[in-house]
C-alpha cells in the first residue's frame, strides 16, 4: 500500500501519516490494522527507534498514536492526481491525536490540490469541533477533501455520525457502511425506513457498501436485503453508490466463497461474478479535477519537523 497502488476498490492510493487507535465501534471487532501495526512493531527496520513499541498490546490497540510528518509532507512531491485514502491504519479524529495536528494535514490536503484525499472517521463526535476550526482557519473546505463517516450497523450510535457529518460544511460528504453488520432479527429496511430521507437531508454524495472479511468461522454477515436496501436508498437520495464486496459470510451463504484467484478478493466475495444482479455498481462522486498548472508555492502555517516521528500519548474522548 502507497501513494501509488491499493487493493481497496474505491481509491488508488493510500497515506499513512499515522498508525495506532482504539476500538469503537462494532465495525473494528476484526480490525486489520491492528495486526499490520504489530508487524511494523517487530521489524527492524520500520521500529529501529521503537516508534511502533506500545501501539498494540495483546492483540489490541492501545489508543497511543505515532505521528509520522514525512508520509504527509510527501503528498506534496506527486505530480500524478489520484484519489488517496487517508489512513488505513488510524483514524484522523482519534481522540490522541490534537486539533492542529488534524489542521495540519487539511491544510497539506489544500495544497495537493491536484489530488482527491478521502477521510474517514468513527469519531464523528469530534467533526462539529474540526469544521468550526476549518472555517476559521481556510475559511472554507478543500473541494479536494472527501470528508467521510464509518456506519457500521442500524444502531443509534452508528447511523448518528450521518447526522454529524451532515452538520459540517464539508464539499463532499459520503459514508463507508463497511463492515455493514446486520441484525439478524429485523430487516433495515424495517428499523430505518428513513434512511433515504436521512442521507437527503445530510447531502450524502457518495455511499460505499461491504460485507465484513476475515477467517470463514468468525465474520459477521451483512445480510442480501440489507446490502440491496442501502443501495437502493442511496441512490435514491441522490447519492452515488459503491459496491465493495458481499463479505465473507454472505458470499459462503450464497454459495460463492473461494480461496482461488490470487488478487480477485474472492474469499470476501469482492469479485464481480460473485455477486447477484444488481449488486454490480461501482461509482465515485462528481468532482473537479484540478490541473497543475499554476502551482502556488507552498507556505506552511502548521510545519511539524518532517525528520521526526512523534508518539503521541493515548487519550480518552
Ligand atoms: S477505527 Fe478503524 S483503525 Fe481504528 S480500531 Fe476501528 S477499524 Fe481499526
Amino acid at each position: 500500500m502507497s501513494l501509488d497502488s491499493s487493493g481497496i476498490s474505491w481509491t488508488d492510493g493510500t497515506l499513512n501519516s499515522l498508525y495506532g487507535c482504539a476500538e469503537c465501534s462494532v465495525g473494528c471487532r476484526l480490525c486489520y490494522a491492528v495486526g499490520r501495526v504489530y508487524r511494523n512493531s517487530h521489524n527492524p527496520k520500520r521500529n529501529g527507534d521503537g516508534c511502533f513499541d506500545g501501539l498494540v498490546k495483546n492483540g489490541r490497540f492501545t489508543g497511543k498514536l505515532l505521528f509520522d510528518p514525512k508520509h504527509l509532507y510527501a503528498v506534496l512531491k506527486k505530480r500524478k492526481s489520484k484519489m488517496i485514502f487517508v489512513n488505513e491504519f488510524s483514524d484522523l479524529l482519534h481522540e490522541s491525536l490534537p486539533m492542529e495536528l488534524i489542521l495540519e494535514h487539511v491544510q497539506v490536503f489544500q495544497a495537493a490540490y491536484w489530488d482527491q484525499f478521502q477521510v474517514l472517521t468513527k469519531r464523528s463526535h469530534r467533526l462539529a469541533a474540526l469544521n468550526k476550526s476549518v472555517l476559521a482557519e481556510f475559511g472554507s473546505w478543500p473541494e479536494n477533501l472527501w470528508l467521510g463517516v464509518s456506519v457500521c450497523s442500524g444502531a443509534k450510535l452508528e447511523m448518528q455520525r450521518i447526522e454529524h457529518l451532515g452538520a459540517t460544511a464539508a464539499a463532499v460528504k459520503w459514508i463507508s457502511c463497511e463492515p455493514w453488520v446486520s441484525d439478524m432479527n429485523v430487516p433495515l429496511r424495517k428499523t430505518f425506513p428513513s434512511l433515504r430521507r436521512m442521507l437527503r437531508k445530510n447531502k450524502i454524495a457518495w455511499t460505499v457498501v461491504g460485507g465484513e472479511s476475515g477467517p470463514r468461522a468468525d465474520t459477521s454477515l451483512m445480510t442480501l436485503d440489507d446490502a440491496q436496501y442501502l443501495l437502493k436508498e442511496s441512490k435514491a437520495a441522490g447519492s452515488r453508490v459503491h459496491f465493495k464486496q458481499l463479505g465473507t459470510a454472505l458470499a459462503i451463504q450464497l454459495g460463492v466463497y473461494s480461496t482461488r484467484g490470487k488478487g480477485e478478493h474472492r474469499a470476501k466475495g469482492g469479485h464481480p461474478d460473485q455477486w447477484p444482479e444488481g449488486l454490480n455498481i461501482r461509482e465515485w462522486p462528481e468532482v473537479s479535477w484540478k490541473s497543475l498548472a499554476g502551482r502556488p508555492q507552498f507556505n506552511p502555517a502548521y510545519n511539524s519537523d518532517q525528520r521526526k516521528r512523534y508518539r503521541l500519548a493515548a487519550r480518552q474522548k
